[in-house]
């Protein structure tokens, strides 16, 4: 069922789990999401960046589609929203959830400009996320992604004055895919002050591709409740279909191959968030799910 992300992610905070916030681009991506999060019956937040989708009114309404149809609850998400035409389109386009990023701006103008997009955004029923701190590149280097780490100490006052319904923050993890053999140190101490500053609030962990499993894990039981994952889940369908052989040239075998990849992936990172088996009913809510033909 289609909810908004404020749902989700208040009763995760409460319990203290996180949800997995894939990126999406189409709809092979998204059904494999959200196969993984039926299968470990899973909250779900499909997590959607615009430059990586040409028609987001159309794909919009995909998702909302196959929102409707599942039995978990499933919140759709625009990433990283750069602006305020992004945001009124993603609205448009029936998203339930918009991140507006402004953690590269100085403190008063994120603060400024994330409020405007809220009002916007929670007159519409839309749930908003922002980032406080500066989450990097993973290309750049250590001593100036710390200098963007989240600080503890003006978390309050940044959520009180925005009204925002979850908050990325940064803690030692990066976009996209690391050099190698780095592997993030999360700074967990750090998370812990946040989280209680805040006063128990949603907060999301952007980059976490490439993070060690446990550190992770700790993360998540720690304070964490929103996940996003890209590069990981590329990865997986990739491999998948490297290590199989297709005769005939049949597309549906490929595709169903990478799906099938990534899908494993999530599945094993839904466990590790521990968000496994947290979906709730709200049968009223659902559409009967279409029953694709069988090949
Ligand atoms: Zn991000």
């Amino acid at each position: 069922m289609l909810v908004t992300m404020k749902e989700i992610l208040d009763r995760a905070s409460e319990q203290g789990y996180a949800v997995a916030a894939p990126n999406v681009d189409n709809e092979l991506n998204a059904r494999a999401c959200i196969e993984a999060a039926e299968e470990t019956h899973a909250p779900l937040i499909l997590d959607v960046a615009y430059r990586a989708v040409a028609d987001l009114y159309f794909f919009g309404q995909q998702l909302r589609v196959l929102a409707q149809q599942s039995n978990v609850p499933i919140a759709i998400n625009l990433d990283h929203g750069s602006d305020l035409s992004q945001i009124q389109k993603a609205i448009q386009a029936g998203f339930t959830s918009v991140m507006i990023d402004r953690s590269a701006c100085p403190e008063a103008v994120n603060i400024r400009e994330v409020s405007e997009i809220v009002k916007l955004a929670h007159a519409a029923g839309v749930s908003v996320e922002a980032e406080f701190g500066h989450v990097g590149d993973a290309q750049q280097d250590m001593q100036e992604a710390e200098a963007g780490f989240t600080d503890p100490a003006r978390v309050k006052q940044y959520i009180d004055k925005t009204q925002i319904d979850c908050l990325a923050v940064a803690i030692g993890t990066a976009h996209g895919a690391y050099p190698c053999n780095v592997v993030p140190k999360l700074d967990l101490k750090r998370l812990v002050q946040i989280k209680e500053a805040s006063g128990n609030f949603p907060l999301v962990l952007h980059g976490s591709s490439g993070c060690d499993i446990a550190s992770l894990k700790e993360a998540c039981r720690l304070g964490i409740n929103k996940v996003n994952i890209n590069h990981d889940l590329c990865k997986a369908a990739a491999e998948a279909v490297k290590q199989e052989s297709f005769e005939g040239n049949r597309a549906y075998m490929i595709f169903r191959t990478a799906q099938m990849g990534l899908k494993q992936k999530l599945i094993e990172m839904i466990h590790v968030y521990g968000s496994s088996d947290k979906a709730w009913n709200i049968p009223s809510r659902g559409l009967p799910k279409t029953q694709l033909p069988q090949r």
